[in-house]
């Protein structure tokens, strides 16, 4: 690895392979570090664990497993799939592997509600431009489209069609929605021609067989085909700082051992810096950055902003048939605008634990445009901490994903009462950095030249109704396309 490049990208997930890709296009020798392993899929073989049979390798240098509903469990520490964070109130899923969340997320693609997102972002960010330029390319790199309606058809959707069924004769009618899974491995494990996995109700631990078509299939090798991008995994980011003689930057990282424990440190320099690792660890680096002086102008607004998306998980229970599992790609959502508390849309959402049982599982997004948490630097640990965001800032959302089963239940069409878990979780973490106040409206971070947050860490805390990936693509897209059209 040589120590001076020209464009250093901290991060491999959303924001991080799409500021690959177009440096790569544009000719920027670019290099890329992901602290997570790059997992080789198979067809026929078990890579990842699930909820039901943790693995060390789940997780994120963690001493036992736990993520929402699942049983605490005793785990080893080594460079794992997922992070996860308790921050005050709330637990924090973010993914830590090659192509970031989109291994573990749920493939769900969907546009924010145009009139949250202009009450959310500044002016200046165009949802016109971001409908008409960036979505449509981003889903076309991502090949995100509707479940077939044999998929929809088969035995582990039966949750899907009672879900739908639920919704519709509750006056509260679902719609279909984009995935990225890729029908025809879907189509294979149902014909038993390939081992199962999506059908199962695998996904927030990855495929094993790679049914979704993650950034390791499209924005990754595309951007590494260029010629110009390189990348190093196992390769964590601890402290950035203005480069020798105040030019550029230099960052540090941290190799790790793929079973566990450090092979070396070391400090790398570059021209342009894009920080991309992800709401939370993107807003880590850059409040320690400010904080103990290595770079201290950035401003106030750097920690801010920060929220769950308003995701909640709701149970209940649903009669007639039940399907052998609960396959996980999503087939449809309904969105409220009003009835609910807040602003809502939800989601069938699946659970291996529920195979052949009689429960539904709703995941739900709000557009909560108060509950925030700020992050800051704490001198006495050496930590970045969320101390202000307490169990009651989950509340809004919760009470929202309650109110609309119980409104199913209400008019007869479940039973008996919903179950809320006892969770106060988030697979979407958001904000930190967010764009037209710790940024400009395209992610260069105010205070430094040629420094740019590209990632969740923009999205001010809500995507205004949606799961957040496409959004983030999308704005790293139209920053992309405006950093290099002036010359970085
Ligand atoms: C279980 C689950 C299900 C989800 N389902 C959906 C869904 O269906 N639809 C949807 O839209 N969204 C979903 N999401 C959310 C989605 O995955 C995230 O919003 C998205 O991945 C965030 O993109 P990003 O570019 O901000 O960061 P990420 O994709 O998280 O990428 C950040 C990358 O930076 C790396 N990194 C972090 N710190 C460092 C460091 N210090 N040094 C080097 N590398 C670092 C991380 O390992 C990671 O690979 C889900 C998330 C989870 C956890």
């Amino acid at each position: 690895m040589p120590e001076a490049h020209r464009a250093i990208v901290i991060g491999s997930g959303f924001g991080g392979a799409v500021a690959a890709l177009r440096l790569g296009e544009a000719g920027v020798q670019t290099l890329v570090l992901e602290r997570g392993r790059h997992w080789e899929t198979s067809l026929s073989e078990p890579v990842f664990g699930n909820e039901l049979t943790p693995t060390s390798e789940m997780f994120w240098q963690r001493d036992f497993a736990i993520w929402l509903t699942m049983e605490p469990t005793l785990i080893e520490r080594m460079p794992g799939l997922m992070e996860v964070i308790t921050a005050g109130g709330i637990q924090i899923g973010t993914a830590a592997c090659v192509g970031g969340g989109s291994v573990v997320y749920a493939g769900v693609t969907v546009q924010p509600e145009r009139r949250y997102f202009e009450a959310l972002f500044p002016r200046g960010v165009s949802y016109e431009e971001l409908d008409r330029v960036h979505f449509p390319r981003v889903r076309r790199m991502l090949n995100a489209s509707y479940m077939p309606n044999d998929i929809y058809q088969a035995d582990p959707f039966a949750h899907s069609r009672a879900f739908d069924s639920q919704m519709k004769r509750a006056g509260l009618p679902t719609e279909p929605i984009q995935t990225t899974f890729n029908w025809s491995r879907v189509r294979g494990e149902l014909a038993g021609r390939l081992r199962p996995s999506s059908i199962l109700g695998e996904s927030s631990f990855g495929n094993s067989n790679g049914a979704k078509h993650d950034l390791t299939q499209n924005y990754l090798p595309a951007a590494m085909a260029t010629g110009q991008v390189r990348l190093c995994q196992l390769t964590e980011v601890t402290s950035i700082s203005t480069g020798p003689g105040g030019r550029g930057y230099t960052v540090r990282v941290r190799r790790h051992a793929p079973d566990g424990g450090v092979v070396d440190s070391r400090e790398l320099t570059c021209d342009m810096l894009f920080v991309a690792a992800g709401s939370v660890n993107t807003t880590r680096l850059l409040v320690r950055a400010r904080d103990t002086g290595t770079l201290p102008d950035l401003n106030e607004h750097i920690g801010t902003c920060w929220g769950g998306n308003g995701d909640a998980f709701v149970y209940r229970t649903f009669d007639g048939a039940t399907g052998v599992s609960q396959g996980a790609p999503c087939a449809s959502s309904f969105f409220a605008d009003e009835g609910f508390g807040m602003p809502i849309r939800v989601e069938n959402w699946y659970a291996l634990a529920f195979a052949g049982e009689p429960y539904l599982s709703q995941f739900s997004v709000a557009v909560d445009m108060d509950n925030r948490g700020t992050w800051t630097y704490d001198r006495v640990s050496d930590q970045v901490k969320m101390l202000d965001w307490g169990p009651e800032k989950n509340l809004g959302p919760e009470s929202a994903a309650m109110a609309v089963s119980q409104t199913v239940i209400g008019r007869g069409m479940a039973g008996p009462a919903p179950v809320l878990p006892p969770t106060g979780g988030t697979a979407h973490p958001l904000g930190g950095c967010p764009i037209g106040r710790a940024t400009d409206l395209y992610g260069r971070v105010r205070g430094y030249r040629h420094l740019y947050a590209l990632d969740g860490s923009l999205v001010p805390g809500n995507a205004a109704g949606a799961n957040p990936s496409l959004l983030i693509a999308g704005l790293a897209e139209r920053a992309m396309d405006e950093i290099l059209a002036d010359g970085g």
